[in-house]
């Protein structure tokens, strides 16, 4: 049987280390990073998000700030707000909740916000950094899952990766970052042809496609780690439940590793949301970055090693 992935424990030792970066930085300094939420429209699932991203943020000392907006704000409305988050100093990583409406032009929102304050990755000048391989803002669930493989697997150097999936979100960043440790990465869509096969033939294993179940444990390689990002509902036994892209128990029995869903991936999106405003906010104060600042070393766990494309 495969070892299960704690990425739940993981990202409870992450949050126990900003905990304490936070509370050192507010006794020696006076100041806090500062997380800025926005919100627009009632979307159950969103406002969870939000709520729970705003509860882990108060819960690791750093400020939040909350921004509820009506469903029919205007995208100039919007702006308004991120060009006032933008210049304020107590704010020093500004989340906007997606989806947004659909009157509300995405790219232009998260293009407006300052590169440095992009806590989850997406402005195009983080994207361009990363791809190019620069010191960027790295996307909140790709980071936390390379953090799981560098911890599972030490360096990753030559291994297959296979990314199922190419959402701007999780797959494209997921495979440049696999890239940048070294890898050899494909890059699988819903047009991939002998997907199981290609799967075969993956040392690593990353899926993103918003599908049940739909990885196979006659898909796996014998001793291969697998990545997955997937968090789907569905209804078994009169229950609903969360499951992932992978069927954990068939894969389990042939795979290495696997993360658990819930409590693999998930986990770790929220603690790099808060990894990353404390990365933003030591960039914006000209301090040792926390990844730089022995995370990894001083855990013994080995995983925070500075983002470097291979040279
Ligand atoms: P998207 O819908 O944006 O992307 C899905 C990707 O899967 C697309 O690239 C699509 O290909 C590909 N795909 C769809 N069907 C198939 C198929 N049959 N075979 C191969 N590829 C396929 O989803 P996201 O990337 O945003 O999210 C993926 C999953 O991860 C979802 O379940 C989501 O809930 C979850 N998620 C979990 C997070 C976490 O914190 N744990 C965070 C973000 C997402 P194509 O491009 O060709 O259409």
């Amino acid at each position: 049987m495969a070892t299960v992935i704690d990425g739940k424990a993981f990202a409870l030792r992450l949050r126990d280390y900003i905990r304490l970066q936070v509370a050192s930085l507010k006794s020696q300094r006076g100041i806090a990073p500062g997380l800025a939420t926005v919100l627009v429209g009632t979307d159950p699932a969103s406002e969870v998000y939000v709520r729970n991203k705003a509860r882990q943020t108060t819960e690791a000392g750093m400020e939040s700030f909350q921004h509820k907006l009506n469903a029919d704000t205007s995208e100039a409305a919007l702006l308004e707000l991120i060009a006032k988050l933008n210049a304020d100093s107590k704010v020093h990583g500004i989340l906007v909740q997606l989806p947004l409406p659909r009157h509300i032009g995405t790219e232009r929102v998260i293009n407006a916000i300052d590169p440095t304050k992009d806590v989850d990755g997406f402005h195009v000048s983080n994207v361009g950094l990363l791809g190019s391989g620069q010191k960027a803002m790295l996307p909140c669930t790709p980071l936390g899952c390379i953090m799981m493989l560098r911890e599972q697997l030490g360096s990753l150097r030559g291994k297959h990766a296979v990314v199922v999936g190419r959402s701007n979100i999780v797959g494209k960043p997921m495979a440049q970052l696999l890239l940048a440790d070294d890898c050899t990465v494909t890059i699988a869509h819903r047009y991939t042809e002998n997907l199981p096969d290609l799967c075969r033939q993956a040392d690593l294993l990353v899926v993103a496609v918003g599908k049940a179940e739909m990885i196979q444990g006659d898909w796996i390689k014998r001793g291969a780690t697998v990545i997955d990002v997937g968090i789907n509902r569905i209804e078994r036994a009169g229950e609903i439940r969360l499951v992932g892209d992978v069927d954990f128990q068939s894969t389990a029995a042939v795979a290495d590793a696997i993360t658990p869903v819930p409590g693999g991936v998930g986990p770790m999106t929220i603690a790099c949301l808060l990894f990353n405003t404390l990365t933003a906010f030591c960039r914006i104060h000209g301090l040792p970055e926390p990844q730089d600042a022995g995370f990894a070393l001083a855990e013994g766990i080995g995983v925070l090693r500075e983002f470097r494309h291979a040279s």
